[in-house]
Protein backbone atom coordinates (compact mmCIF):
# COMPACT_ATOMS: atom_id res chain seq x y z
CA UNK A 1 0.00 0.00 0.00
CA UNK A 2 1.64 3.46 -0.82
CA UNK A 3 2.53 5.94 2.41
CA UNK A 4 3.78 8.65 0.03
CA UNK A 5 4.05 11.78 1.80
CA UNK A 6 1.76 11.06 4.68
CA UNK A 7 3.97 13.39 7.11
CA UNK A 8 5.89 16.32 6.05
CA UNK A 9 8.29 15.24 9.68
CA UNK A 10 8.84 12.43 11.81
CA UNK A 11 10.21 12.40 14.64
CA UNK A 12 12.00 9.06 16.38
CA UNK A 13 12.60 9.11 19.79
CA UNK A 14 14.92 6.03 21.00
CA UNK A 15 16.86 5.23 17.40
CA UNK A 16 17.57 1.27 17.98
CA UNK A 17 16.81 -1.39 16.06
CA UNK A 18 12.74 -1.23 15.79
CA UNK A 19 13.41 3.12 16.10
CA UNK A 20 15.41 2.85 13.11
CA UNK A 21 13.90 0.17 11.10
CA UNK A 22 10.78 2.22 10.89
CA UNK A 23 12.98 5.55 10.15
CA UNK A 24 14.26 3.05 6.97
CA UNK A 25 10.75 1.55 5.80
CA UNK A 26 9.49 4.68 6.15
CA UNK A 27 11.70 5.91 3.94
CA UNK A 28 11.59 3.34 1.46
CA UNK A 29 7.99 4.39 1.40
CA UNK A 30 8.12 7.66 0.91
CA UNK A 31 6.09 8.03 3.98
CA UNK A 32 7.81 11.10 5.70
CA UNK A 33 9.22 13.99 4.06
CA UNK A 34 12.37 14.62 6.74
CA UNK A 35 12.92 12.08 9.41
CA UNK A 36 14.64 13.57 12.78
CA UNK A 37 16.14 11.07 16.03
CA UNK A 38 16.51 11.29 19.40
CA UNK A 39 18.19 9.42 21.58
CA UNK A 40 19.23 9.93 25.57
CA UNK A 41 22.97 8.93 24.63
CA UNK A 42 24.67 11.33 22.77
CA UNK A 43 26.16 8.50 20.94
CA UNK A 44 23.36 6.64 19.86
CA UNK A 45 22.47 10.06 18.48
CA UNK A 46 25.62 9.84 15.94
CA UNK A 47 25.40 6.76 15.11
CA UNK A 48 22.17 6.80 13.46
CA UNK A 49 22.96 9.68 11.90
CA UNK A 50 26.28 8.34 10.69
CA UNK A 51 24.12 4.55 9.31
CA UNK A 52 21.97 7.37 7.94
CA UNK A 53 19.10 5.70 9.55
CA UNK A 54 17.22 9.52 10.05
CA UNK A 55 18.12 12.82 8.26
CA UNK A 56 18.85 14.78 11.78
CA UNK A 57 19.05 14.40 15.24
CA UNK A 58 18.41 17.13 17.37
CA UNK A 59 20.23 17.28 20.92
CA UNK A 60 16.55 17.99 23.04
CA UNK A 61 13.41 15.92 22.11
CA UNK A 62 11.54 19.59 22.09
CA UNK A 63 13.28 19.93 19.00
CA UNK A 64 12.97 16.55 17.76
CA UNK A 65 9.30 16.81 18.41
CA UNK A 66 8.54 20.62 17.26
CA UNK A 67 6.78 20.47 13.67
CA UNK A 68 6.42 16.45 13.48
CA UNK A 69 3.02 15.47 12.69
CA UNK A 70 4.55 11.89 13.66
CA UNK A 71 6.32 10.84 16.66
CA UNK A 72 7.00 7.75 17.07
CA UNK A 73 8.41 6.71 20.77
CA UNK A 74 10.26 2.99 20.41
CA UNK A 75 12.54 3.25 23.79
CA UNK A 76 12.39 0.41 25.92
CA UNK A 77 8.57 0.01 27.82
CA UNK A 78 9.87 1.19 31.53
CA UNK A 79 10.97 4.10 29.33
CA UNK A 80 7.70 5.42 27.97
CA UNK A 81 5.27 6.62 30.86
CA UNK A 82 7.64 9.23 31.12
CA UNK A 83 8.47 10.24 27.04
CA UNK A 84 4.87 10.04 26.26
CA UNK A 85 4.40 12.69 29.26
CA UNK A 86 7.19 14.78 27.46
CA UNK A 87 5.61 14.18 24.37
CA UNK A 88 2.18 14.76 24.83
CA UNK A 89 3.01 18.00 26.44
CA UNK A 90 6.03 19.09 23.77
CA UNK A 91 4.56 17.57 20.37
CA UNK A 92 2.23 20.01 18.14
CA UNK A 93 -1.03 20.11 19.06
CA UNK A 94 -2.98 16.80 16.97
CA UNK A 95 0.12 14.63 16.27
CA UNK A 96 -0.09 11.66 15.73
CA UNK A 97 1.71 9.63 18.28
CA UNK A 98 2.57 5.68 18.42
CA UNK A 99 4.97 3.66 20.47
CA UNK A 100 5.77 0.64 19.89
CA UNK A 101 6.07 -1.59 22.85
CA UNK A 102 6.37 -5.07 23.36
CA UNK A 103 3.70 -4.77 26.24
CA UNK A 104 0.53 -2.55 26.03
CA UNK A 105 -1.59 -2.13 29.06
CA UNK A 106 1.22 -0.28 30.79
CA UNK A 107 1.71 1.86 27.84
CA UNK A 108 -2.26 1.93 27.64
CA UNK A 109 -2.35 3.06 31.16
CA UNK A 110 0.24 5.80 30.88
CA UNK A 111 -1.23 7.20 27.91
CA UNK A 112 -4.85 7.70 28.95
CA UNK A 113 -3.95 9.94 31.93
CA UNK A 114 -2.33 11.99 29.05
CA UNK A 115 -5.53 13.65 27.66
CA UNK A 116 -6.03 14.73 24.15
CA UNK A 117 -3.81 17.60 22.76
CA UNK A 118 -2.19 14.46 20.68
CA UNK A 119 -3.66 11.31 19.45
CA UNK A 120 -1.43 8.64 21.61
CA UNK A 121 -2.01 5.22 19.28
CA UNK A 122 -0.58 2.53 21.14
CA UNK A 123 1.05 -0.05 18.58
CA UNK A 124 3.14 -3.22 18.35
CA UNK A 125 4.93 -4.55 15.13
CA UNK A 126 5.26 -8.05 15.89
CA UNK A 127 8.75 -8.23 14.07
CA UNK A 128 12.22 -7.85 15.54
CA UNK A 129 15.79 -9.78 15.72
CA UNK A 130 18.00 -10.40 18.83
CA UNK A 131 20.22 -7.28 17.32
CA UNK A 132 19.96 -3.95 19.08
CA UNK A 133 21.25 -0.35 18.44
CA UNK A 134 20.63 1.64 15.16
CA UNK A 135 22.94 -0.14 12.65
CA UNK A 136 20.70 -2.89 13.50
CA UNK A 137 17.72 -1.31 11.43
CA UNK A 138 16.50 -2.65 8.33
CA UNK A 139 13.54 -1.57 6.30
CA UNK A 140 11.97 -5.01 5.24
CA UNK A 141 11.35 -6.02 8.90
CA UNK A 142 7.92 -5.59 9.22
CA UNK A 143 7.15 -6.99 5.74
CA UNK A 144 4.35 -9.72 5.98
CA UNK A 145 4.61 -9.60 9.93
CA UNK A 146 1.28 -8.11 11.77
CA UNK A 147 1.55 -4.80 13.60
CA UNK A 148 -1.21 -4.71 16.46
CA UNK A 149 -2.79 -1.47 17.08
CA UNK A 150 -4.22 -1.47 20.99
CA UNK A 151 -6.66 2.02 20.79
CA UNK A 152 -7.39 4.32 24.39
CA UNK A 153 -10.65 4.42 24.97
CA UNK A 154 -11.50 7.32 23.20
CA UNK A 155 -14.74 7.30 20.89
CA UNK A 156 -13.85 10.98 19.26
CA UNK A 157 -13.66 11.27 15.28
CA UNK A 158 -10.43 12.65 15.25
CA UNK A 159 -8.80 9.81 18.01
CA UNK A 160 -10.61 7.02 14.97
CA UNK A 161 -9.11 9.01 12.37
CA UNK A 162 -5.50 8.62 14.27
CA UNK A 163 -6.05 5.44 14.59
CA UNK A 164 -6.56 4.29 10.91
CA UNK A 165 -3.86 7.04 10.22
CA UNK A 166 -1.71 4.41 12.43
CA UNK A 167 -2.63 1.32 10.63
CA UNK A 168 -2.21 3.06 7.68
CA UNK A 169 1.27 3.81 7.94
CA UNK A 170 1.65 0.24 9.13
CA UNK A 171 0.63 -1.04 6.17
CA UNK A 172 2.86 1.31 4.07
CA UNK A 173 6.08 -0.22 5.63
CA UNK A 174 4.35 -3.98 4.66
CA UNK A 175 2.51 -5.18 7.71
CA UNK A 176 -0.66 -6.34 8.27
CA UNK A 177 -2.64 -4.43 10.97
CA UNK A 178 -4.92 -6.52 13.66
CA UNK A 179 -6.89 -3.99 16.10
CA UNK A 180 -7.41 -5.61 19.54
CA UNK A 181 -8.00 -4.46 23.16
CA UNK A 182 -4.64 -4.50 25.29
CA UNK A 183 -5.49 -7.25 27.76
CA UNK A 184 -6.22 -9.59 25.01
CA UNK A 185 -2.54 -8.16 23.04
CA UNK A 186 -0.64 -9.20 26.80
CA UNK A 187 -1.97 -12.31 27.07
CA UNK A 188 -1.25 -13.52 23.80
CA UNK A 189 2.16 -12.10 23.65
CA UNK A 190 2.92 -13.76 26.59
CA UNK A 191 2.65 -17.17 25.17
CA UNK A 192 3.60 -16.69 21.34
CA UNK A 193 6.61 -14.03 22.44
CA UNK A 194 7.46 -13.71 26.24
CA UNK A 195 7.20 -17.47 27.51
CA UNK A 196 9.38 -18.21 24.90
CA UNK A 197 12.18 -15.75 25.76
CA UNK A 198 11.73 -16.67 29.46
CA UNK A 199 12.92 -20.36 28.69
CA UNK A 200 15.43 -19.29 26.35
CA UNK A 201 17.17 -17.03 29.28
CA UNK A 202 16.28 -19.87 31.52
CA UNK A 203 17.94 -22.84 29.33
CA UNK A 204 20.75 -20.83 28.49
CA UNK A 205 21.44 -19.75 32.64
CA UNK A 206 20.92 -23.53 33.67
CA UNK A 207 23.43 -24.78 30.64
CA UNK A 208 25.82 -21.88 32.04
CA UNK A 209 25.69 -23.09 35.83
CA UNK A 210 25.89 -26.87 34.38
CA UNK A 211 29.59 -27.47 36.04
CA UNK A 212 30.49 -30.45 34.97
CA UNK A 213 29.77 -29.49 30.62
CA UNK A 214 32.26 -27.20 30.15
CA UNK A 215 31.49 -24.29 27.85
CA UNK A 216 33.84 -25.27 25.35
CA UNK A 217 31.00 -28.31 24.74
CA UNK A 218 28.56 -26.19 25.17
CA UNK A 219 29.67 -24.51 22.24
CA UNK A 220 31.13 -27.21 20.29
CA UNK A 221 27.79 -29.30 20.57
CA UNK A 222 25.33 -26.65 20.26
CA UNK A 223 24.73 -27.20 16.50
CA UNK A 224 21.05 -28.70 17.74
CA UNK A 225 18.34 -27.03 19.88
CA UNK A 226 20.46 -25.42 22.05
CA UNK A 227 21.83 -22.91 19.44
CA UNK A 228 18.47 -21.59 18.59
CA UNK A 229 17.81 -20.92 22.27
CA UNK A 230 20.77 -19.24 22.11
CA UNK A 231 19.59 -16.46 19.24
CA UNK A 232 16.56 -16.04 21.71
CA UNK A 233 19.14 -15.21 24.44
CA UNK A 234 20.88 -12.88 23.39
CA UNK A 235 17.68 -10.60 22.90
CA UNK A 236 18.65 -7.07 25.06
CA UNK A 237 18.50 -7.50 28.40
CA UNK A 238 17.11 -3.66 28.82
CA UNK A 239 14.47 -4.75 26.87
CA UNK A 240 13.27 -8.01 28.48
CA UNK A 241 13.65 -6.95 31.88
CA UNK A 242 10.96 -4.16 31.12
CA UNK A 243 8.79 -6.57 29.06
CA UNK A 244 8.29 -8.86 32.33
CA UNK A 245 7.83 -6.02 34.87
CA UNK A 246 5.69 -4.82 32.43
CA UNK A 247 3.37 -8.30 31.69
CA UNK A 248 3.82 -9.86 35.30
CA UNK A 249 -0.34 -10.85 35.61
CA UNK A 250 -0.50 -12.42 32.30
CA UNK A 251 3.22 -13.94 32.27
CA UNK A 252 2.61 -15.61 35.32
CA UNK A 253 -0.90 -17.15 34.28
CA UNK A 254 1.04 -18.76 31.38
CA UNK A 255 3.80 -19.57 33.37
CA UNK A 256 1.28 -21.46 35.70
CA UNK A 257 -0.01 -23.43 32.19
CA UNK A 258 3.54 -23.84 31.42
CA UNK A 259 4.84 -25.63 34.46
CA UNK A 260 1.68 -28.10 34.43
CA UNK A 261 3.14 -29.04 30.58
CA UNK A 262 6.09 -29.74 31.88
CA UNK A 263 5.06 -31.89 34.79
CA UNK A 264 3.40 -33.71 32.47
CA UNK A 265 6.18 -34.60 30.17
CA UNK A 266 8.78 -35.24 33.63
CA UNK A 267 6.00 -37.68 34.95
CA UNK A 268 5.50 -39.60 31.39
CA UNK A 269 9.06 -39.50 30.79
CA UNK A 270 9.52 -40.83 34.50
CA UNK A 271 6.46 -43.94 34.49
CA UNK A 272 8.33 -44.53 30.09
CA UNK A 273 4.45 -42.98 29.17
CA UNK A 274 5.48 -42.94 24.98
CA UNK A 275 1.48 -42.21 24.29
CA UNK A 276 1.51 -38.74 25.98
CA UNK A 277 5.02 -38.07 24.76
CA UNK A 278 4.10 -39.22 21.51
CA UNK A 279 0.70 -36.96 21.50
CA UNK A 280 2.59 -33.86 23.32
CA UNK A 281 5.28 -33.63 20.25
CA UNK A 282 3.17 -34.03 17.31
CA UNK A 283 1.15 -31.37 18.44
CA UNK A 284 4.16 -29.41 18.39
CA UNK A 285 4.63 -30.48 15.09
CA UNK A 286 1.64 -29.39 13.87
CA UNK A 287 1.34 -25.82 15.02
CA UNK A 288 4.92 -25.22 13.19
CA UNK A 289 3.24 -26.75 9.86
CA UNK A 290 0.50 -24.34 10.58
CA UNK A 291 2.49 -21.46 11.43
CA UNK A 292 4.74 -22.13 7.92
CA UNK A 293 1.20 -22.80 6.47
CA UNK A 294 0.03 -19.26 7.37
CA UNK A 295 3.43 -17.58 5.73
CA UNK A 296 4.99 -16.61 8.77
CA UNK A 297 7.90 -18.79 8.29
CA UNK A 298 9.77 -20.92 5.82
CA UNK A 299 9.28 -24.54 5.35
CA UNK A 300 12.83 -25.17 5.06
CA UNK A 301 15.16 -26.93 7.18
CA UNK A 302 17.25 -25.91 9.57
CA UNK A 303 15.75 -22.00 9.25
CA UNK A 304 17.60 -22.29 5.93
CA UNK A 305 20.63 -21.79 7.32
CA UNK A 306 24.33 -23.39 5.34
P1 LIG B 1 17.00 -0.81 21.34
O1 LIG B 1 17.64 -1.26 20.07
O2 LIG B 1 17.74 -1.01 22.63
O3 LIG B 1 16.60 0.73 21.20
C1 LIG B 1 16.01 1.49 22.22
C2 LIG B 1 16.69 2.85 22.23
O4 LIG B 1 15.95 3.72 23.10
C3 LIG B 1 18.12 2.80 22.78
O5 LIG B 1 18.99 3.49 21.91
C4 LIG B 1 18.00 3.53 24.12
O6 LIG B 1 19.17 4.18 24.49
C5 LIG B 1 16.91 4.52 23.82
N1 LIG B 1 16.30 5.11 25.00
C6 LIG B 1 16.12 4.57 26.23
N2 LIG B 1 15.48 5.45 27.04
C7 LIG B 1 15.27 6.58 26.30
C8 LIG B 1 14.67 7.83 26.55
N3 LIG B 1 14.13 8.11 27.76
N4 LIG B 1 14.65 8.78 25.57
C9 LIG B 1 15.19 8.51 24.36
N5 LIG B 1 15.77 7.31 24.04
C10 LIG B 1 15.82 6.37 25.01
O7 LIG B 1 15.59 -1.54 21.53
P2 LIG B 1 14.54 -2.07 20.43
O8 LIG B 1 14.74 -3.53 20.24
O9 LIG B 1 14.52 -1.16 19.27
O10 LIG B 1 13.19 -1.91 21.27
C11 LIG B 1 12.50 -0.68 21.34
C12 LIG B 1 11.05 -0.93 21.69
O11 LIG B 1 10.47 -1.78 20.70
C13 LIG B 1 10.85 -1.63 23.03
O12 LIG B 1 9.77 -1.03 23.70
C14 LIG B 1 10.50 -3.06 22.65
O13 LIG B 1 9.64 -3.65 23.62
C15 LIG B 1 9.82 -2.88 21.32
N6 LIG B 1 9.93 -4.01 20.40
C16 LIG B 1 11.10 -4.68 20.27
C17 LIG B 1 11.18 -5.76 19.40
C18 LIG B 1 12.47 -6.53 19.24
O14 LIG B 1 12.45 -7.67 18.76
N7 LIG B 1 13.60 -5.99 19.59
C19 LIG B 1 10.07 -6.11 18.62
C20 LIG B 1 8.89 -5.37 18.73
C21 LIG B 1 8.82 -4.31 19.63
P3 LIG B 1 20.18 3.47 25.56
O15 LIG B 1 20.57 2.18 24.93
O16 LIG B 1 21.27 4.46 25.68
O17 LIG B 1 19.37 3.27 26.81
Amino acid sequence: MSGKGMFQKAAIIGVGLIGSSLAHAMRAAGAAKTIVGFDLDPDVRRRAARCGAVDAVPESLDEAVRGAGLIVVSTPVGAMAGVLADVAAKADEGALVIDVGSVKGAVVEAAARLGARVAIVPCHPVAGTEQSGPEAGFATLFQHRWSIITPLAREDEAYRAAVEKAAALWRAVGSQVEIMDHQHHDLALAITSHLPHLIAFTLVGAADDLESVAEAEIVKYSAGGFRDFTRIAASDPVMWRDVFLGNKAAVLEVLGRFTEELALLQRAIRWGDAETLERVFRRGRELRRAIVAAGQEKDVPNFGRD
